[in-house]
């Protein structure tokens, strides 16, 4: 880390020469709490912005049904591409539907990317990617505002079908940006019948040229992304910020445990080979071998298929998953290793067999300690404490991790509810991320330098 302090002199200078800490409000017009507080962006404007955007996908329940790749995603879109250009922001929709708005650089560098997506799940919140999709958005107005000139291009981005519930692939556009998702995936369909690649020509674009959206390594200097918690950490502590350590890795096994299925009337208590007892064992063995560590790492059992399934029947087979997730990888194979013994040693006394396939494994995203430092500064330089916290949600970042240093901002999400109508953070705890996300720009644009094949400080 010795590029670190070479590299604090120069922020700190940055954070001098920011605009004035305190404006001057126009005749007599009721300043904001931000304002007051020396904010750069402008709390009231984001909100009616954000307000707007509800309208599109908006469901009885006061949330949004916008799924990516739908009418309602597809209106909303237009009007967040209308704002952009407003915004004096050249905008461009790549083939896989990603939505980026440029504002040019004073010097020949590669971009510094922000934003987020503005797709939800079924009966969504308002509040999950909006935040950080028009926070981005009123980084480029404030920056405009402000007459501020950077030396990187800045572009704000929009991911499309992040939450994936539309065909099934969750963080499909920065997928596709980070060159993970085949043109195979186009050939999917959805209820209705109507392929990926026919959504892709709706929404302007062309299905052959998918592998275009790829973002070239080095293109990118950073990836900036606000976002709210969906957890309750920051709130349970009072912390306005949250510093995105990474994004946990999701490891995904499928067990069986296989029995034999017997009458439970006839078969006395010690010749019984019951697949259910020695799941809920297995149950217990994951969670207390989860717990057995300290630190934030989660693992969990979410389903049991229980056959035959019968109250007079002693259970033959039961398939049950087993989920862990931690930002170590080495912790999770360290975990897992101790559950497979559990596994065996259970098997052993109810006189079953267990066995265990791994589905799935997405590595965990650790976040560029650079990036984490810029955020920490912005947010002090704006009177915010911050809190280092790790996400145990997926975000479009992990895939941003693929073509250039990440970093990630957190707001408290009211009681950590999330993916629900009553998704919630106050506006004054939205202006804070959003006043983060400025100044962390602003530093990480002074800060930032280009060498052979990477950014100095970064890693
Ligand atoms: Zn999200």
């Amino acid at each position: 880390m010795k590029d670190l302090r070479r590299w604090l002199y120069p922020l700190l200078l940055a954070v001098l020469l920011l605009p004035p800490m305190v404006q001057t409000s126009a005749q007599g017009e009721k300043q904001s709490q931000g304002a007051l507080r020396g904010f750069q962006v402008n709390s009231q404007r984001l909100q009616q912005t954000l307000d707007k955007l509800s309208e599109f996908g908006r469901n009885p329940e006061g949330g949004v049904t916008r799924l990516g790749f739908s009418e309602a995603d597809m209106a909303a879109r237009e009007y967040v591409m209308g704002l952009m250009r407003q915004a004096g922001l050249a905008v461009r929709v790549d083939p896989a539907g990603n939505i980026f708005g440029r504002r040019p650089g004073t010097e020949n560098l590669p971009v510094l990317l922000f934003g987020s997506h503005i797709d939800s799940v079924p009966h969504g919140g308002n509040f999950d990617g909006d935040v950080g999709s028009l926070g981005a958005l009123e980084v480029m107005r404030a920056l405009n505002e402000h007459k501020v000139a950077t030396r990187h291009p800045l572009e704000m981005v929009v991911w499309s079908n992040e939450e994936g519930h539309h065909f099934g692939k969750g963080l499909f556009g920065s997928g596709a940006a980070a060159g993970v998702l085949g043109p195979g995936i186009l050939e999917r369909r959805d209820e209705q019948g109507v392929s990926l690649a026919d959504w892709l020509r709706r929404y302007g674009q062309d299905p052959a040229r998918f592998t275009e959206a790829r973002i070239r390594p080095g293109s990118v200097a950073g990836y900036l992304e606000l976002h709210i918690e969906q957890g309750a950490v920051l709130e349970e502590t009072r912390i306005p910020i949250g510093v995105v350590q990474g994004i946990v890795g999701i490891n995904w096994w499928t067990c069986v445990a296989t029995g034999f299925a017997n009458h439970a009337g006839t078969t006395p208590m010690n010749r019984r080979q019951d697949a259910l007892a020695a799941a809920a064992r297995a149950v217990l063995a994951v969670r207390e071998e989860v717990r057995a560590e300290p630190s934030r790492q989660v693992g969990t059992v979410g389903y049991m298929r229980v056959e035959p399934g019968a109250r007079n029947i002693i259970p033959g087979r039961v398939e049950f998953p087993v989920e862990l997730r931690d930002l170590e990888a080495a912790k999770v194979e360290r975990i897992w290793a101790r559950i497979r013994e559990r596994f065996a040693t259970i098997a052993r006394e109810e006189n079953v067999e267990i066995e265990c396939v791994p589905l799935a494994a997405d590595q965990p995203a650790r976040t560029d300690p650079v990036f984490q430092q810029a955020i920490r500064e912005a947010a002090q330089a704006a009177g915010l404490a911050t809190r280092d916290l790790p996400s145990g949600a997926g975000h479009d970042a992990q895939n941003a991790s693929r073509f250039a240093p990440m970093g990630m901002i957190f707001v408290p999400s009211r009681g950590g509810i999330s993916h629900s109508p009553r998704e919630f953070t106050p506006p004054e705890e939205v202006a804070n991320g959003v006043e983060v996300l400025y100044r962390s720009v602003l530093l990480l644009d002074a800060g930032l330098k280009r060498t052979e094949g990477g950014i100095a400080g970064a890693n």
